[in-house]
């Protein structure tokens, strides 16, 4: 499979290399350099739409940041490519970090709102500073010179073509890395991405940068293929082609950018013609028909899902034989087709071809193609901690108040290290709150408390987390998208220090934490009884096998407390006695742990110390049994079950 990829890859670069030598016409090279120029626009893009699952239409913005910052430095200062391009991505990763900032704060449609706002400020910005821009007049500008040779067209597409399979390639093993993963955390649970040690701040801020910065490399090839920029190049329209042809083409892949872009750019000029809008059309129905056929024959689709794609398909075709001419259709066509696709393939082209023909989205990680004998001996993934004795946290005089309401009300806690601590109560009675108030997920609004002697009050979640703080949810959080595997190497990223360097050039530092972690993310499997499940999708895991998953995630954060919000709800009674034991052997490695749980025989036969809260507020504490004879606790019980 490996090899098939790489033969493909090579014939593909190969093609576009020679693609100006087999043919001559200017038009099309220059059409097929637009295609590549968007292409690296869009991978940059699929990483803030496709991976963290923002939307930005703010890019065709930074698009003309990067092409006028090409074009003002050779207009004004006749600098070199070799200025001008890395130039353009520094700025323009610049103003990425700019409208990252509206992300932090709002999601959804205000984001696309406020980053629609942005690219119409730098619309409006570059046609007013004319004393840097040349305002609406727009620059002119020549082909670059490269080591003192003046570039023809067809030099400038070579040029064109490498950077843009360089672009691929870096943009690929960035998602393929644990910033990739990151990235992809941040759209499978932000909460839980905290949690893990990821910070949402942080990585949103990077995937915007590092967008943006394809995004600005790509505006300043531009400005060099086109010889001219002018303001009204980077308007609206192409703000929404941009993220049109991310959703067409396929979110999540590469080759789905390619795919985009080749539609932005060349579906306006198919529909001026009918001859080549006829022959495409027609091509294009026996090609979904094709794929339907072999999907359904290989049973990964079924004829109701096939029909509407292949119906549109085959209508599109029979309308083009049917219209005389493109001119007055054009928009319509255009429109509909759009339409089509967003609405029936929402996973894109490309996710609707894999799909049917039953390709899998995701090789496996790049370490687990090595040989396993020289790895690192991880036993179970888990380092010993020294369990020691004495105070791990201590909370005291916890308040935390929702409005009027008191969901814990002057909380004391204290937990002894290397013990089992219960939090039980009725529903509602507080002890998700305490989980939230432990992690940082909410500040107390009065009350200390110290983790390890040091305060955790007011710290970030990320931040809890790494100083050893984990947890589960008792909504199940996982990564849906991502892998078991993945979700574990998420909890494993405090693990990396690679940075963008040695990401992209796959330097040892890189591949050694790469293959160190994906050893420890099986052997973290292997220790809940997950590893036959590690390349499954999260989401497609049973509701059992999700609960042990997210143990095995906090736990790849090494952990001193374990936070567990009720790890049986849901799970049936062989799964809970299994559950039982996986807590059994987390304690065994010194892991302190505090257990909220309703299942009163788990609760008693595993805890040292249980706590009990009611309406927020502590009522009876000590021993299993002791507890449960206290005559509150019953009261609260009973009374909690009668209403
Ligand atoms: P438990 O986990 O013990 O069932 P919780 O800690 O989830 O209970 O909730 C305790 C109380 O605090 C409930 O009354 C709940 O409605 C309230 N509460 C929890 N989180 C919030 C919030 N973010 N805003 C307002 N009220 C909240
Ligand atoms: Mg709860």
């Amino acid at each position: 499979m490996k090899r098939n990829h790489l033969l493909l890859a090579i014939v593909g670069v190969a093609a576009l290399l020679l693609f100006p030598v087999g043919i001559h016409n200017p038009y099309y090279i220059h059409l097929l350099e637009t295609i590549m120029i968007y292409a690296i626009v869009l991978f940059g893009l699929d990483i803030v739409v496709g991976y963290t699952g923002q939307v930005s239409l703010g890019h065709a913005g930074l698009f003309g940041i990067g092409a006028y910052t090409a074009g003002v430095l050779v207009f004004k200062l006749a600098a070199p490519l070799w200025i001008t391009l890395p130039a353009a991505v520094l700025i323009t990763a610049g103003f990425g970090a700019l409208l990252a900032l509206p992300a932090l704060r709002v999601s959804g449609p205000y984001l696309a709102m406020v980053t629609l706002a942005f690219g119409t400020i730098i619309q409006i910005l570059i046609n007013e500073m004319s004393f840097l821009t040349e305002g609406p007049l727009g620059i002119k500008l020549e082909k670059p010179s490269l080591f003192g040779h003046k570039l023809d067209d067809r030099e400038f597409y070579w040029l064109v073509v490498v950077l843009m399979v360089l672009a691929l390639v870096v943009v690929h093993r960035i998602l393929r890395s644990h910033l990739g993963r990151a990235f992809e955390a941040l759209r499978g649970s932000p909460v839980a991405s905290d949690c893990m040690g990821v910070s949402v701040y942080r990585y949103k801020v990077y995937a915007f940068v590092i967008s943006a910065g394809f995004a600005g490399l790509a505006g300043s090839l531009y400005a060099y293929s086109e010889q001219y920029i002018s303001p009204n190049s980077y308007n609206f329209e192409l703000t929404v082609l941009f993220l049109l042809a991310v959703i067409m083409g396929g979110r999540k892949s590469r080759i789905g950018s390619l795919v985009g872009a080749a539609i932005i750019v060349l579906l306006p000029k198919l529909l001026d013609d009918i001859e080549m809008f006829r022959y495409v059309s027609v091509g294009l129905a026996l090609l979904v028909a094709l794929t339907a056929v072999i999907g359904i024959q290989k049973g990964r689709a079924t004829w109701q899902q096939m029909a509407i794609p292949v119906v549109g398909s085959v209508a599109l075709a029979a309308l083009s034989f049917w219209l005389k001419t493109m001119t007055d259709w054009r928009l319509s066509i255009f429109g509909v087709i759009m339409l089509f696709v967003v609405y029936y393939l929402q996973d894109g082209i490309v996710g609707f071809v894999r799909n049917a023909l039953n390709l899998k989205s995701r090789p496996t990680d790049d370490a687990e193609n090595e040989d396993p004998s020289h790895l690192p001996s991880v036993s179970d993934g888990m380092s010993v901690t020294q369990a020691g004795t004495g105070e791990l946290l201590n909370a005291n005089g916890v308040l935390m108040q929702f409005g009027g309401l008191k969901a814990l009300n002057n909380v004391d806690l204290s937990i002894r290290r290397g013990t089992i601590h219960g939090l039980i109560g009725p529903n509602g009675s507080g002890k998700s709150t305490m989980m939230n108030v432990l992690t940082g997920i909410y500040v107390p609004t009065a009350g200390t408390i110290l983790f390890a002697g040091k305060s955790v009050v007011g710290r970030s979640s990320s931040d809890i987390a790494l100083s050893g703080i984990a947890r589960t949810f008792q909504n199940v959080q996982l990564f849906g998208e991502m892998t078991a595997l993945q979700n574990v190497m998420v909890g494993l990223h405090h693990t990396f220090d690679s940075n963008l360097v040695d990401v992209s050039l796959h330097l040892p530092r890189y591949k050694r934490e790469n293959l160190q972690a994906t050893a420890r993310g099986m052997a973290l499997l292997r220790f809940v009884g997950l590893a036959p499940l590690a390349h499954e999708e999260a989401r497609n895991l049973p509701y059992g096998k999700q609960r042990v998953l997210e143990i095995a995630r906090a736990l790849a954060l090494d952990p001193q407390l374990l936070l567990l919000d009720e790890p049986a709800a849901g799970l049936t009674a062989p799964d809970i006695k299994e559950l039982i034991s996986i807590i059994r052997k987390i304690r065994e490695h010194g892991v302190t742990v505090i257990l909220i749980e309703h299942h009163m025989d788990v609760v008693m036969s595993m805890c040292d110390t249980v706590t009990v809260l009611d309406f927020g507020q502590k009522i009876a504490e000590g021993e299993p049994a002791k507890v449960q004879a206290d005559e509150k606790v019953i009261e609260a019980y009973l009374g909690g079950t009668a209403t």
